[in-house]
């Protein structure tokens, strides 16, 4: 079994589109991706909240993106934040149930 891996990354001001290592391309809502960050801090804590401090975000454009490692993307986000690790099998995961 090969690793996914991201081929190519390309974003605008509402988008980022994924070109994967086996071909196929996937398409990302930014401020969806956003309000999504799987860090302990946007989710509010401990797993007993509901709210997100997600929740509030109107608009947000993506400054930057690194990989970690073999399994997961880190991106920089125009309010600040770059804690969240989206691994590669969720946001594929994400786009085969688009
Ligand atoms: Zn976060």
């Amino acid at each position: 079994m090969q690793f996914l891996k991201v081929k190519k990354l390309e974003h605008d001001d509402t988008h980022m589109r994924i070109t994967w290592n086996d071909g196929k391309v996937c398409s990302y809502d930014l401020l969806e991706l956003r309000k999504d960050c799987p860090c302990a801090n946007c989710r509010g804590g401990h797993g007993t909240h509901t709210t997100r401090t997600t929740d509030n975000i109107q608009t947000i454009r993506l400054l930057g993106w690194k990989t970690v490692g073999r399994y997961a993307l880190q991106f920089t986000w125009s309010d600040g934040h770059d804690l969240g690790m989206y691994t590669m099998d969720n946001l594929r995961e994400r786009c085969e149930n688009q």
